[in-house]
């Protein structure tokens, strides 16, 4: 039978067996040294060896980023089912730009998409409209109508806003979408706030959806 307990060899302590950490072939499949001094072993190595400590590690993380995102990645979405927006090809964010360029192509000519985070604008058309694209879920609000609240305001770059309104993170429907001339927001200067309840007040801008829930489909 294995013992409960083991001298530490540094420290000379007799200590608990969980005090050790497990090494195969160490006596009672334990290291020599207990958990503290191990510890304490490795703060005055780090001390005395700062620089040297910190490049390394520094070095160990670059070379192995992408490892490392890939690990909080696994363990956020295990933990919490939420997914990092780039691998999310389910999210509104991305989803809208797909969207965007199958509405935009029927609502202009030779819609060509910039890259990603061009700054102010999405796509360009043919006769040069620059279209920024905003894609927003639901926001519930505390005893009032819920909202859509696309944030247009600093974006004095693009012709057109395509908003599109999402209802909620995990259904991703696509309930409407406004195509909306920055030339008629700019008095007002602030987001575009779409009211759930007062919908009816930008009608003028609102495109046909039933084709995007179509290709939608096809995305998902
Ligand atoms: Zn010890």
């Amino acid at each position: 039978m294995t013992p409960k307990t083991k001298v530490c060899s540094r420290c000379k302590l007799e200590k608990s067996l969980d005090d050790f950490y497990r090494q195969k072939d160490g006596k009672f499949g334990r290291r020599s040294e207990c958990k503290k001094c191990i510890l304490e072993k490795s703060y005055i190595y780090y001390e005395n060896n700062k620089e040297y400590c910190l490049e390394k590690s520094r070095k160990y993380y670059s070379e192995n980023r992408n490892h490392h995102k890939e690990l909080t990645y696994n363990w956020r979405y295990k933990n919490t089912n939420t997914m990092p927006m780039h691998k999310a090809t389910y999210s509104s964010d991305y989803l809208g730009i797909y969207i965007a360029e199958q509405i935009l192509s029927k609502v202009f000519k030779n819609v060509t998409r910039m890259p990603n985070n061009n700054p102010g604008y999405d796509f360009i058309c043919s006769n040069g409209y620059k279209i920024d694209v905003k894609s927003r879920c639901l926001t519930p609000r505390k005893n009032r109508s819920s909202v859509w609240r696309f944030c247009t305001r600093y974006n004095k770059i693009a012709d057109y806003f395509l908003c599109l309104a999402f209802d909620n993170r995990s259904d991703l429907n696509i309930k409407h979408l406004w195509l909306i001339k920055n030339d008629e927001l700019r008095q007002s200067k602030s987001d575009i706030t779409i009211t759930e309840s007062k919908i009816d007040k930008w009608k003028e801008f609102e495109q046909p959806i039933d084709k995007v829930i179509a290709c939608m489909k096809e995305i998902i």
